[in-house]
């Protein structure tokens, strides 16, 4: 069976000091962590955590990678770039990036072309909206959503991780049952079996609202490889009890 893998994202959170104390916190925690860990920080801190790059039990990621290889992109960073900084993962189409800053399916499916070349491995969020949920609508929409990375990485598409996320349960305190949500990860599931022979090897991570509470019965489901920790990750003894919930359901 494939390790589960948590992720964190730290979202625009963080300063030097608190990152430093919060990345020891958890490197100290995760002796024994039966499960793959990374954190998904902001750029400008990539350069004050090189401890966490090659080989280390908490691996590097960035939230956000532009589809653009080099040039006149203001703001924007490229793979290239975040592979200097040995990034291991980076998040494309988080819902707040989809809704505040306009990205695209399209675009969202660049960002994980740019990212594979590269040999960073990308985050793909998909999730629906509440309103969509209550029209019965999420079948549609993910599927939709991941359709467009399938269709233009559809060679390398094993070589993903796709986060769940749907966008009423991300900061809100609001979590899927795990039965929801595994619903949904089948479904993603069976799209990645009919585009990879290799589809078993995809992580599907559940993300929105994840704790120290609710981890265990998410990630107890047959199609859940894992979670995309938001609020939680900020804090060490949360987020290393997820990991530990990620290690026992793995056992
Ligand atoms: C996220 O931002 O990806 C997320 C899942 O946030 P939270 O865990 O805070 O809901």
């Amino acid at each position: 069976m494939k390790k589960k893998l948590i992720a964190g994202n730290w979202k625009m959170n963080g300063s030097i000091e608190a990152n430093d104390a919060l990345v020891r916190a958890v490197m100290a925690g995760l002796a024994g962590a039966d499960c793959i860990a990374a954190v998904c920080v902001p750029a400008p801190y990539l350069s004050q955590l090189q401890v966490l790059r090659h080989g280390s039990a908490l691996e590097l990621g960035a939230q956000d990678v532009s589809a653009h290889e080099q040039g006149a992109y203001t703001g924007e960073v490229s793979a290239g770039m975040l592979k200097e900084f040995g990034v291991r993962y980076a998040i494309v189409g988080h819902s707040e990036r989809r809704q505040y800053h306009g990205e695209t399916d399209a675009l969202v499916a660049e960002k994980a072309r740019a990212a594979l070349a590269h040999g960073i491995t990308p985050i793909v969020c998909v999730g629906e909206t509440l309103a969509e949920r209550e029209a019965d609508r999420t079948e549609e929409v993910v599927k939709r959503q991941l359709a467009a990375v399938i269709h233009v990485n559809g060679h390398c598409i094993s070589e993903i991780v796709v986060a769940y996320e749907p966008v009423w349960a991300i900061g809100t305190g609001k979590t899927a049952t795990p039965e929801q949500a595994q619903q949904v990860h089948a479904v993603l599931r069976s799209q990645l079996h009919a585009a990879t022979p290799h589809s078993e090897r995809v992580h599907i991570l559940y993300g929105g609202s994840m704790n120290a509470g609710n981890a265990a019965s998410l990630l107890a489901q047959p199609d859940i490889d894992g979670g995309l920790i938001g609020g939680a990750s900020l804090k060490a003894p949360d987020f290393l009890q997820i990991i530990a919930a990620a290690g026992f359901s793995n056992a």
